[in-house]
C-alpha cells in the first residue's frame, strides 16, 4: 500500500501520548483513506493518539471490497526503513517489486517485504468478487533499518484452537507456537478466527503494549463491544486478556515492546531524519536507489513534495 494522502506533514512518533505503562482502554477511531481507483480503506495507525504499537507504524483495513465497482491497483512506489506485512482474509493481491519477486498474496498466508534501505513494489487485486484484509508496516530499529530489501512469502503459520477460536500466529509467539516471519524488534500478531461462540483468555505479555481491531462481526472485551472502524490500545502490563466473540467473527491482535527511537514517517517512508526523506525521495524521482518495478502496466507513483521543501 502506500500513503496517498501523505503531504500535509511528517508524522512524528513522540508527537502522541508516550506509551501507557499500565493497562488502558483508548478507543482509536479509525479515519477513511482513499487508495487505488477510488476505494476507500480504514487507517487506523498512525493516528492523532497513537503513531505506533510496539514496532508496528501502520494499520490499513482494507475492504470487504466488492471489485465488481472496481479493482485495488496501487502503482510502483518505494519505501525504506520499514517492513510491509500484509495478511488477507478474502481475495487475491498480485505483489511485484524491484527485486524481481512477482507473488499472489491469498488467505491464509503472510507476505513480508522487508525494505530496509530501499525497495519499490505495486500491488494489484486479482479478480475475486470481494478483498478483504490488513496491511501494515513494521519500522526497522536502526540497526537493521540500512539492511538489504527483501521479500519472504509464508504459506504455513502455526495455529492453535482452544474454546472455539482458532489463533493463527502471524509474527512472534504464543504459547509454545514461533512464527517464521522474520522481524527485527519483539513484537506479536495474531489473528483470531471465531469457529463457534468463544469465550476465552489468552496471555499476554506484560512487557509488551497491545491493539486489538476487529476485522468482521465484534468482539467485547472488558466490557467494551468493538466492531470494524475501532481499534483498542490496552498499554502495557496486562499477563492476559479475556473476551467474547461470537461466532464467524475475526479479529487482529498487535502488540510488541515499546518502540523507544523516534521515528519520521512521510508517504511510504520511516526515517530519522527530514534530510532522509528529502534523500529518499529525490532518489524516487530520479530513479536511482530503488530499481525498477518489472511489469506492472502503467506508470508508476510520483512522490509528493516533502513539507516545508520547496
Ligand atoms: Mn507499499
Amino acid at each position: 500500500m502506500s500513503d496517498l494522502m501523505a503531504g500535509r506533514e511528517v508524522s512524528d512518533s513522540k508527537d502522541c501520548p508516550a506509551h501507557a505503562l499500565k493497562p488502558i482502554h483508548e478507543k482509536i477511531m479509525t479515519r477513511n483513506a482513499h487508495i487505488g481507483k477510488g476505494l476507500t480503506i480504514r487507517r487506523a495507525l498512525p493516528s492523532r493518539e497513537r503513531r505506533m504499537i510496539g514496532a508496528w507504524c501502520f494499520f490499513d483495513h482494507f475492504g470487504p471490497l466488492n471489485l465488481k465497482e472496481g479493482g485495488l491497483i496501487v502503482a510502483p512506489h518505494p519505501h525504506i526503513g520499514l517492513q510491509t506485512f500484509t495478511w488477507t482474509l478474502a481475495g487475491e493481491i498480485l505483489h511485484r517489486d524491484s527485486l524481481g519477486s512477482k507473488q499472489v498474496i491469498q488467505p491464509g498466508a503472510i507476505n513480508l517485504m522487508t525494505a530496509g534501505k530501499g525497495i519499490a513494489h505495486s500491488e494489484e487485486s486479482l479478480p475475486d468478487d470481494v478483498l478483504h484484509g490488513v496491511q501494515l508496516w513494521i519500522a526497522l530499529p536502526d540497526e537493521a533499518r540500512q539492511c538489504e530489501p527483501e521479500f519472504s512469502h509464508y504459506p504455513v503459520l502455526p495455529m492453535h484452537e482452544q474454546d472455539g477460536l482458532l489463533i493463527t500466529v502471524l509474527a512472534g509467539d504464543l504459547y509454545h507456537l514461533h512464527a517464521p516471519t522474520k522481524v527485527y524488534s519483539p513484537l506479536v500478531g495474531l489473528d483470531l478466527n471465531a469457529l463457534n461462540n468463544v469465550a476465552t483468555t489468552l496471555p499476554l505479555n506484560p512487557e509488551f503494549e497491545y491493539g486489538i481491531m476487529v476485522l468482521s462481526g465484534k468482539m467485547s472485551v472488558e466490557d467494551e463491544t468493538l466492531q470494524p472502524g475501532t481499534l483498542l490500545y490496552i498499554g502495557c502490563g496486562r499477563s492476559s486478556i479475556a473476551f467474547t466473540m461470537p461466532k464467524d467473527a475475526r479479529v487482529f491482535i498487535i502488540g510488541g515492546k515499546p518502540f523507544e527511537e523516534e521515528i519520521l514517517l512521510w508517504w511510504n517512508f520511516v526515517a530519522r531524519s527530514r534530510q532522509e526523506i528529502i534523500d529518499a525521495s529525490e532518489d524516487w524521482e530520479n530513479q536511482v536507489r530503488f530499481g525498477e518495478v518489472v511489469g506492472f502496466q502503467g506508470e508508476r507513483l510520483s512522490a509528493p513534495a516533502v513539507p516545508g521543501i520547496k
